[in-house]
């Protein structure tokens, strides 16, 4: 059992780039965070190969390996962790924020949630054996794994199609495969995406099956025409599955807004949702960029929002603050 009457400065719920990032920012503050990093801590970028796309790794970098530099800088500055997934949170306007581990239950007077989103799955064999085999769901980090070969993206939407374009780049053939005639994609996205010389269109099919070749590398894929149910097999080095994400913000629904999508909601240019004391970063929020450098960039807002609340927030009476905890040099914000 958690210490009662102890009432935390911040804290962070979710160990990928956001929070990792919250919890330095919130640590150099001085503000003594607590993360509960989720038991899989690392986020998306756990099962991530080669990252080359985050800035200051010029040879590139794994992942996971990134993922535990993370969590070793927000350790240095005194980020304490809880390697578990919370189970509830009973979230307050502007009062103690409660988190639970089973009934387990830890205060704190912010918490800023980086619970962040997993792509969502067609659920189909080879799908997950194959990932990093050439099954991906993120084109922007492993389009340029492909070059000179064959690609099939699977999903009709803005993300396929915004692969796509990237992908066929590096791609010599790329085939959109879609389970319906019509896209979902915008307008703009699908005329893009029809004027690339090196892609084609495969519609209405529904991947059934991810197949390896004799070297455990994906070769084919089984699919199935949707309106006369005919099978066939096409050979492939390389697929994206791009059908959308789904954020991980269960723990909080019907306590804040969220978006048909399931997004948590926050004001324009913040990271302040309705509630004051709560702030959300990463992709829990953000269902258009969702890269770990981005993600990373709204973990830093999501730690000075909440250093600026804690510094703008006279003490709550119920609150015993945390010894050496008190918010001592916060910057200004920019509005101040
Ligand atoms: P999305 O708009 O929800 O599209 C998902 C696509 O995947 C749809 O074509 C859907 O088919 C298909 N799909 C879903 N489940 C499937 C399944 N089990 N099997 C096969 N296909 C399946 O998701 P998104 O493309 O990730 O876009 C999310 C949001 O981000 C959108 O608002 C989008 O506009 C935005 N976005 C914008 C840009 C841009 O403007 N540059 C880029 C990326 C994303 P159905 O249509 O049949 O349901």
């Amino acid at each position: 059992m958690a210490d009662e009457k102890k009432v935390e400065n911040v804290i962070i719920v979710g160990g990928g780039p956001a929070g990792y990032a919250a919890a330095l920012y919130t640590a150099r503050a001085n503000l003594l965070p607590l993360l509960f990093e989720g038991f899989q801590w690392g986020g998306q970028l756990q099962n991530t190969t080669d990252v080359e796309n985050y800035p200051g790794y010029p040879d590139g970098i794994m992942g996971p390996e990134m993922m535990g530099q993370f969590r070793a800088q927000a350790e240095r500055f005194g980020t304490r962790f809880v390697t578990d997934d919370v189970d509830r949170v009973e979230l307050s306007d502007g009062g103690i924020q409660k988190i639970f581990l089973g009934e387990e239950e830890h205060r704190a007077k912010t918490v800023i949630l980086a619970m962040g989103a997993e792509p969502r799955r067609l659920g189909i064999p080879g799908e997950l054996e194959l990932g990093g085999r050439g099954v991906s769901t993120c084109g922007v980090c492993d389009g340029a794994f492909f070059k000179g070969q064959r690609v099939v993206v699977i999903g009709g939407g803005d993300s396929a199609m915004e692969d796509s374009i990237f992908i066929s780049k590096y791609a010599s053939q790329l085939t959109v495969v879609n389970r319906r005639d019509a896209f979902r994609a915008s307008k703009i996205m699908l005329e893009r995406t029809r004027e690339r010389d090196n892609i084609d269109f495969k519609t209405p099919y529904v991947a059934e099956e991810f197949i390896a070749g004799a070297d455990g590398k994906l070769s084919r894929i089984r699919l199935r025409q949707a309106e006369t149910g005919e099978v066939e097999e096409i050979k492939t080095d390389g697929a994206f599955v791009a059908i959308g994400h789904i954020p991980k913000s269960e723990i909080v629904r019907g306590q804040l807004d969220t978006d048909d999508g399931g997004y948590i909601l926050t004001d324009s240019g913040s990271t302040r949702t309705r509630l004051a004391g709560v702030f959300a970063v990463g992709d829990v929020v953000d269902h258009t960029y969702r890269q770990a450098v981005t993600a990373a960039g709204t973990g830093c807002m999501g730690a000075l929002d909440a250093e600026w609340y804690l510094r703008d927030t006279p003490p709550m009476a119920e609150a015993h603050w945390m010894p050496g905890g008190e918010p001592a040099e916060i910057a200004p914000s920019p509005s101040s």
